[in-house]
């Protein structure tokens, strides 16, 4: 049915046709809870009345004019994110890879204004910053560049959440560091505590960049707008795209100091980046996020899961590792589980597992507790049927 479709996903037999806050419905009228959000895109459920309505009020008044010209929506949701994250200035893309080259591009011209023509940044194992050439260059997982040479050169690998091993990654050449305060698709894997601020110590000391990827840990996620907020510091350079825009195509970069004005006209642009209408839709969104408290009860529904989990997984044998922050949740097992997600999905759950052995959660961060107990359940009794041990009888 569907190979006219580039083999890019593998094969897809759910058709999803339908959303209403934390449910999908497919072709066949299935109803399912989602615990994926599209893949931590919608973070206020879907259908929500108020971006419908900013949608639909925008598209009848100006759908594309071109950043050739001023786009109020796009001026007043930068306005907001800049007093949201305390950088000074932001572009508008369409994804999430873009707002990453962009910020690569900032990245490389710092570099080169101060006589660095073969500028380096270092990123890290396990990290995912896109799939556009630069992004996948970046990205630390080899299965994604595999097959993909000549790579974009310029970028050095260190390992996650190990400081003292930067240096050996560091040159005359390095400009920046690019850090996902939480790896995604590497497996929620979270940093200890004071990790981001001592990147921050170090690009302030050497003169480097601080590029913070929010894409997927941006927009309440962790309970804080950007979860970088956690480590009460500000960054150089700050992307965001997934829950900005609610299902909404929309990437921004922010930029501060020494980064702001690195940027000059004529040196990057986008068609459609900052279009009003995904403008328009993500500004109902960023205000539906902060004035709301969803994100503070988003991130307390998160913890309540993952200590309920823990609780419940104990004395499991097959896992590892129970670990996130707010709606950010893995379950790490000691064995790869692909079947896990279409198993979930005969219960009426959506989920997604990475890394190749890591159940991650990222439900909208309006679950109830009902909700939240009902994933809680269907997942724990998954986990159950494959252990070896299965939880001992009450
Ligand atoms: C999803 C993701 C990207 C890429 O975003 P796209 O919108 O798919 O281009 C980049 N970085 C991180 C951390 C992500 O989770």
């Amino acid at each position: 049915m569907s190979n006219t479709l580039m083999n890019t996903y593998g094969l897809r037999k759910t058709m999803l046709t339908k959303g209403e806050g934390a449910y999908l419905w497919d072709s066949e009228g299935r109803r399912y809870l989602d615990a994926l959000s599209g893949i931590a895109v919608c973070g206020l459920g879907h259908s929500h009345p108020t971006v419908t309505q900013a949608i639909t009020e925008q598209a009848s008044t100006l759908l594309h004019c071109s950043n050739l010209f001023l786009i109020e929506p796009q001026v007043t949701l930068g306005n907001k994110l800049i007093a949201l994250s305390g950088m000074e200035n932001i572009f508008f893309s369409n994804s999430g890879a873009e707002a990453n080259e962009a910020a690569i591009k900032i990245a490389r011209k710092f570099g080169n204004d101060k006589g660095i023509t073969d500028p380096h940044i270092i990123t890290f194992d396990g990290s995912f910053h896109g799939r556009t050439m630069a992004t996948l260059s970046a990205t630390g997982n080899e299965k994604v560049k595999t097959g993909f040479t000549p790579l974009v050169s310029g970028f050095k690998h260190a390992p996650y959440n190990d400081i003292a091993a930067i240096e050996q990654f560091a040159c005359a050449n390095t400009v920046a560091i690019m850090v996902e305060p939480i790896q995604g698709e590497g497996g929620v894997n979270v940093p200890d505590a004071g990790y981001l601020a001592a990147l921050r110590a170090l690009c302030d000391k050497n003169d480097w960049l601080l590029i913070v990827d929010e894409i997927q840990t941006g927009n309440g996620r962790t309970g804080k707008y950007f979860a970088y907020q956690y480590a009460d510091i500000i960054p150089d350079v700050v992307t965001t795209a997934k829950g900005l825009g609610n299902g909404l195509p929309i990437g921004a970069c922010l930029a501060a100091k020494k980064a702001a004005n690195v940027l000059q006209p004529g040196n990057h642009g986008s068609t459609f980046g900052g279009n009003p209408l995904s403008c328009n839709g993500a500004l109902a969104v960023v205000n539906t996020l902060v004035d709301g408290g969803i994100m503070q009860s988003g991130a307390e529904m998160g913890e309540y899961m993952i200590r309920a989990f823990k609780d419940a997984l104990k004395h499991t044998s097959n896992v590892k590792d129970i670990r996130g922050k707010g709606m950010m949740i893995g379950i790490e097992l000691h064995h790869p589980c692909p079947d896990f997600v279409e198993q979930a999905k005969q219960q009426g759950v959506i989920l997604n597992v990475t890394a190749g052995n890591t159940i991650r959660m990222l439900p909208p961060l309006i679950y109830t507790k009902e909700q939240a107990d009902s994933l809680v359940h269907t997942v724990t009794q998954l986990i159950f049927q494959t252990s070896e041990q299965p939880e001992p009888a009450l």
